[in-house]
């Protein structure tokens, strides 16, 4: 059993000058066969084992990851949480995560730093307040918080935002979703991982899948830079990988691999307390409670495996920044990096059956797929678990694509992150 953390644990171990904190999770040696294997140690891979062992009681489960924890896009991702989206299908899955991330602390033991601050997307047109009218009234369709602001109730909110008719691009309103906000990436597939270690699955990192072993169209277990391990069933949830992985088990999938980019400024003293974005002049923008700001915008158009993106990318959202917030124009940035994003036609995740017996796979979140952590391990582990689709996964399975019910979420959100 692991130690609970609490005020009583930080004492005790801070007069114990911290020697005795028990490690968060373990690091065992591969057994030969499991239940269950899930390959992608990112946040969705690793919230599928939890779920698989909490709500489901499989727990010969081993999550087989490349690198270390969260090294992928869980990692290098801005963080925003929020399910104001259009379509119902993918309404009732995001608002799924959003409640799961409401009660994710206590759940799991473990701090995410889940904040729910508010999530501002600007309109600085007719046709930007006409789709969002149509968008806020679709969420409200589906009992979920959204709001439309005027010019001024935004001014109240974020008075650093240039609200004046003679900005370059004006702003006519914005719609708000209060319940969104941003969490701790890392902490998120932390907190996971030490409670999925608990429930008996065994964490491998620097375990690199390399092939599958398929007899009759049934999967039987993977090949591994540690050795073949056997399985009765395997989930693949590599993010910018799936293609990779899924030419390994001989099929294809309609996904791209794009780098997106995101980067921080310097610290500076709280000066936003919500999350803007601005689809039209393409930035977003939140503040770190280490005081950076965190910005993000759109995928470089090429796709590429390499985790870096083009400067233009960078220069434009920069633009777009001071456009929006002219006092930012002297901070200077100190870091930015790449990670690797799946997209689909659609903009929509897959979750569900491949052509493999008993291999699943659940990719393509895109540039938004960090909101979508809980939620996408919970029905993810229920689908592997049951062996069909979970209800709210169903419309999201492969075959969307020959039978055409596709959910095109790619205007609907303005940003898709
Ligand atoms: C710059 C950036 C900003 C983003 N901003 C947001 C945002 O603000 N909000 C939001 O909701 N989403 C955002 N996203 C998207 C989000 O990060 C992803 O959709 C989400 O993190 C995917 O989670 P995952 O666990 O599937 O992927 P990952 O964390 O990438 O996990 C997949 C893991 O699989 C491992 N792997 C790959 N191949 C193999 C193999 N052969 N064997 C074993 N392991 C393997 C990788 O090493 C990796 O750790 C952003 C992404 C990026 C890159």
């Amino acid at each position: 059993m692991k130690q609970n953390y609490s005020i009583f644990t930080l004492v005790r171990n801070a007069l114990n000058y911290h020697q005795d904190w028990q490690e968060a999770w373990r690091s065992p040696a591969p057994k030969p066969e499991y239940d269950v294997i899930v390959i992608g140690g990112g946040g969705h891979g690793l919230a599928t084992a939890y779920y698989l062992a909490k709500e489901h009681g499989i727990t010969n489960v081993a999550v087989l990851e490349k690198g270390w924890l969260g090294g992928g896009n869980t990692g290098r991702n801005t963080t925003i949480v929020r399910s104001n989206y259009l379509w119902d299908e993918s309404a009732h899955l995001y608002e799924h995560s959003l409640k799961l991330f409401e009660g994710l602390t206590q759940d799991l033991n473990y701090n995410v730093m889940f904040s729910q601050r508010g999530l501002m997307n600007l309109a600085h047109t007719q046709h930007d307040m006409q789709a969002l009218r149509r968008r806020v009234y679709a969420i409200q369709l589906n009992g979920i918080d959204s709001e439309i602001l005027t010019p001024e109730q935004i001014k109240e909110m974020v008075p650093i935002l240039d609200c004046s008719a003679t900005a370059r691009y004006p702003i006519m309103g914005a719609s708000l979703q209060r319940r969104g906000g941003v969490a701790r990436h890392d902490a998120v597939a932390w907190g996971f991982a030490r409670k999925a270690d608990e429930r008996g699955v065994d964490i491998l990192q620097n375990t690199e899948v390399t092939g599958f072993r398929i007899e009759n169209g049934v999967v039987k277990g993977v090949e591994t830079t540690r050795g073949p391990i056997g399985a009765k069933k395997v989930g693949i949830v590599v993010a910018g990988h799936s293609g990779v992985l899924a030419g390994m088990a001989g099929f294809r999938l309609p996904v791209e691999s794009h780098p997106l980019q995101a980067l921080v400024s310097e610290p500076i003293k709280p000066i936003l307390n919500t999350v803007v974005m601005s689809p039209q002049v393409h930035v977003y923008v939140s503040q770190s409670d280490k005081g950076e700001l965190v910005l993000g915008a759109g995928i470089d158009a090429y796709t590429s495996y390499a985790q870096v993106g083009s400067p233009f990318i960078i220069e434009n959202q920069l633009n777009a920044l001071t456009d929006l917030f002219p006092c930012f124009g002297r901070l200077r940035m100190l870091r930015q990096w790449g990670g690797i994003v799946d997209t689909c036609p659609d903009a929509s995740p897959i979750i569900g059956k491949t052509p493999v017996e008993n291999l699943f796979i659940n990719c393509g979140w895109g540039t938004g797929g960090f909101k979508a952590t809980p939620g996408s391990g919970n029905v993810f582990a229920h689908t592997i678990a049951r062996g069909e689709p979970h209800p709210l996964a169903v419309p999201f399975a492969l075959d969307r694509f020959t039978s055409g019910y596709l959910i095109d979420e790619h205007g609907a959100a303005g940003v898709a992150h």
